[in-house]
């Protein structure tokens, strides 16, 4: 069985083609600039060239249909004719609370998504969009929606809760989401699969720290909690993005720099996070060279950021009554030696204790922790698209 799988954004699209016998990656593939001068579209198959289309493409459904044709390529595809793609999985950022599970796509559910356009008014309208592109051009495959939200849909009414007037939940649906589930439990499964101990007697962390971060407490397999709200805009510094702030402060800047509520989000959103306290770039990279070339706004950039993943640390396993093990994944979870080492430093009270030979390791699956810490440590790349190919394939299976 082959799974396509598709990740759409607004202007740019990502696909993999599984095979789920072998769970071997055939292709992947990038489409960039849909829509706008310049669109291109990269797809890399292991052991071929690197195939680049360069041709306008005015809207999603161009894109995919290159996207098809690009994978039935006589001498850059991987397979003969789309009747071998037995479904489509999409990445669907909101589904809101009616989803807790990924989904076969009926009208029902496409009527839903809209609904969530209003949760999620920047990310599912181009989910949507590829979602109807794709089923125009295979009428007959089946296609599947799996959200980022639906992992966390478990958590409890106290963690989901604002502290609002309780109307606003009722009517207007304003709660904790919480996002990047896909990735948090693929990498929470792997690490049980890692101990060789059974998911629904653990209590795991799961550190998802990227561009967008969150830290997830996974209790005996499910979440309990997640640093991200209603939407990624909660939780951790990130890259561009604030995190937790007093919600006070909105309505100072509104006041102070004369902008409206709408222009204070974005500065919230896309001009703060480690680039609005170092000044110097949202990669974590960049920042990491600035800070050890001297620059005190970047150093502090780095401690901000690895202070509140300690602090969730540290909540979520009073939220759990414990920790057995701890994960980190996503770009810079994976990659940065740094940062893991800062993150575990003091938290040998609960336990944590890296291991600094065996944390030099980068973007594999390794066991990080000290043969004495009682928390076992992991690297353990993320594969949200693998993720999404597993539901499909169980859905569309059953
Ligand atoms: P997203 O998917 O949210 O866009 P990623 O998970 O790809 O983000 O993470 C991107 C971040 O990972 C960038 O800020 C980048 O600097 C960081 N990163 C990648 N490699 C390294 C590394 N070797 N050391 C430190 N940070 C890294």
């Amino acid at each position: 069985m082959k799974i396509l799988v598709i990740n759409c954004g607004s202007s740019s699209l990502k696909y993999q083609l599984i095979n789920m016998e072998t769970e071997e990656v055939l292709t992947k593939g990038l489409v960039e600039r849909i829509g706008i001068d310049g669109s291109i579209l990269t797809q890399k198959t292991p052991g071929k060239d690197k195939y680049v289309v360069e041709q306008a493409m005015e809207d999603h459904k161009a894109a995919i249909g290159l996207v098809l044709k690009a994978l039935i390529d006589e001498n850059f595809g991987v397979i003969k004719s789309m009747d071998e793609i037995s479904a489509v999985g999409h990445r669907v950022v909101h589904g809101g609370e009616k989803y807790a599970q990924s989904v076969l796509i009926d009208d029902e559910v496409m009527a839903s998504l809209e609904d969530c356009v209003k949760l999620a008014p920047l990310h599912n309208p181009p989910n949507i969009i590829g979602i109807k592109a794709c089923m125009e051009l295979m009428p007959a495959t089946p296609m599947t929606a799996v959200f980022d939200t639906a992992f966390h849909q478990t958590m409890p009414e106290e963690a989901y809760i604002y502290a609002l007037p309780y109307e606003y939940y009722t009517e207007y649906g304003i709660r904790k989401y919480g996002f990047h589930g896909t990735s948090h439990k693929y990498v929470s499964s792997k690490a049980a699969e890692a101990m060789g101990r059974d998911i629904r007697d653990l209590k795991i962390v799961t550190c998802h720290l990227g561009n967008g971060s969150s830290v997830t407490a996974v209790k005996d397999g499910i979440s309990i909690d997640t640093t991200m709200g209603f939407t990624p805009l909660e939780g951790l510094a990130m890259g561009t993005r604030s995190g937790n702030l007093d919600p006070a402060i909105v309505s100072f800047l509104v006041k102070e720099l004369k902008i409206t509520a709408d222009e204070a989000l974005n500065i919230l959103n896309k001009k703060s996070g480690v680039l609005g306290i170092s000044g110097v770039s949202s990669d974590f990279r960049d920042i990491q060279i600035a800070s050890e070339g001297g620059n005190k706004r970047a150093k502090l950039a780095l401690d901000i950021f690895c202070y509140r993943v300690r602090k969730y640390i540290g909540a979520y396993a009073a939220s759990m009554g414990g920790v057995d093990c701890l994960v980190f994944t996503a770009g810079v979870g994976e990659n940065s030696i740094e940062m893991r080492e800062e993150i575990c430093k003091g938290l040998s009270f609960l336990g944590i204790e890296l291991d600094s030979e065996r944390n030099h390791t980068r973007g594999e699956i390794a066991e990080i922790s000290s043969d004495n810490s009682k928390v076992k440590i992991y690297v353990i790349p993320t594969d949200e698209e693998m993720m999404i190919a597993k539901d499909t394939k169980d859905i569309v299976s059953k």
